[in-house]
């Protein structure tokens, strides 16, 4: 039995996850559920899951969860607070831990899970941005297991199981749908709304990461986290649009091979390789009909109208604290456009203008890549302000 800590529970990740769980009740347990501050989401998967403990990051909602759980007569223990949180993540009580908070939030957890060696199934690229050598020497050290959960990188880590398949292994290439926006110039892109962004055409996500797929940051995000995984310098790393998002990601070897994984797009597959690698198990995922979708379509990405992605390869390129300004600049940028305060052109010009500004110090430690997060928003959110209507 795999007792299982479920962090981001009430997002789009989360409830892929428990669903997945459910369907598993003789090899998978929900033990811990962790969410932001949503607590009437969280109390009712509570009521389908009846975990040992229930948390919120949010402290003034402690009151409302133990009320709300007591109230549907669950003994589930309430806790609240990242210090709570980093706690549950280490906690003997589970084996495997779902790291599906969204942003630099998710780092302090992740990394938890890792000390504690558990196996960590890892949806939240933003702690490898923002501290991947950091987070792969502490799972190294502490004997913990990786699964990545984006698609691109499971379905290399599907591809490339151990370092006996990684023999001859050339490069990788992360598909990318190409978003909602894929084919219009940068001139097209000036007036979008943040309800057109959010508007994926193939998956169905939270709107942070909707917004990172539609600028392309996303398939940034996805090469600085397919270089900490998989141990590739950037230019073995490609980026190919392919709209229909079937093909999940490609490596290449030197004799001429290809190998890739396909699947509809739904993370349910990528999380039952997770939870059971090497084994598999039902995900509630149909079988691909390739006569029925008929064909596949490869195109290079536009790096004129999508510049982040170039953004991150070069942050990558440039070492030190430059993938954590990235992260925390785009963090910031794609909050104020979720919130109608910036125009979308505005987030690749954010994130370029603090990759120029900020010092790129060494990431020596935790502490320095803190430094820079924090430092990188407070300018980002400066220059917000003074650009923002009021
Ligand atoms: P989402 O917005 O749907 O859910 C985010 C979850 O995190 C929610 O449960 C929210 O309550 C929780 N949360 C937010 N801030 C928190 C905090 N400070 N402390 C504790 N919990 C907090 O997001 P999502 O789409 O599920 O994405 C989650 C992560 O998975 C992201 O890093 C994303 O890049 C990654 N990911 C998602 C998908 C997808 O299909 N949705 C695919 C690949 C990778
Ligand atoms: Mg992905």
């Amino acid at each position: 039995m795999r007792r299982v800590a479920v962090f981001g529970a009430t997002g789009s990740i989360g409830t892929s996850a428990l669903d997945v769980i459910a369907r598993h009740p003789d090899r998978l347990r929900a033990d811990v559920l962790v969410a932001g501050r949503n607590v009437d989401a969280l109390v009712d998967l509570c009521r389908s899951h009846r975990p040992a403990h229930a948390a919120v990051a949010e402290e003034s909602a402690y009151a409302a969860l133990r009320d709300g759980l007591r109230a549907v007569g669950l003994d589930t223990r309430a806790h609240a607070g990242m210090a709570a949180i980093d706690a549950l993540a280490a906690d003997a009580g589970t084996d495997t831990v779902v790291a599906a908070i969204v942003g630099a939030a998710g780092l302090s957890s992740t990394l938890a899970a890792a000390r504690a060696g558990k196996r960590l199934l890892l949806a939240n690229k933003e702690s490898l941005v923002l501290a991947g050598d950091l987070l792969m020497r502490t799972v190294r050290e502490h004997g913990a297991d990786i699964v990545p959960i984006d698609s691109e990188h499971n379905a290399i880590f599907q591809c490339l199981p151990d370092s006996h398949a990684r023999a001859g292994l050339t490069r990788i290439q992360l598909t990318a749908s190409g978003g909602p926006f894929r084919g219009r110039s940068r001139a097209e892109l000036a007036g979008v709304t943040p309800a057109q962004a959010v508007a994926h055409p193939k998956w169905s996500m939270g709107p942070k990461i909707s917004v990172d797929s539609a600028t392309l940051m996303n398939k940034g995000l996805e090469v600085i986290e397919a270089h900490h995984l998989f141990d590739l310098s950037s230019d073995r790393i490609g980026v190919l649009v392919h709209p229909q998002s079937l093909v999940h990601s490609l490596v290449e070897f030197v004799d001429g091979s290809t190998l890739a994984q396909l699947g509809l797009p739904d993370m349910r597959t990528a999380l039952a390789v997770g939870f059971a690698w090497p084994e598999r198990i039902v995900s509630g995922v149909a079988g691909l009909d390739l006569l029925a979708q008929g064909r596949l379509d490869f195109e290079a990405p536009d790096l004129d109208a999508f510049p982040c992605l170039r953004l991150a390869y070069a942050a990558l390129d440039a070492g030190g604290c430059a993938t954590a300004v990235l992260n925390a600049a785009n963090e910031e940028a794609v909050s104020a456009f979720l919130q109608g305060r910036i125009a979308f052109l505005s987030i690749p010009a954010l994130v370029e203008d603090a990759l120029q500004r900020m010092s790129h110090a060494a990431a020596d430690s935790l502490d320095a890549l803190l430094d820079a997060d924090a430092a990188t928003r407070a300018a980002v959110r400066e220059a917000i302000s003074r650009e923002a209507t009021p």
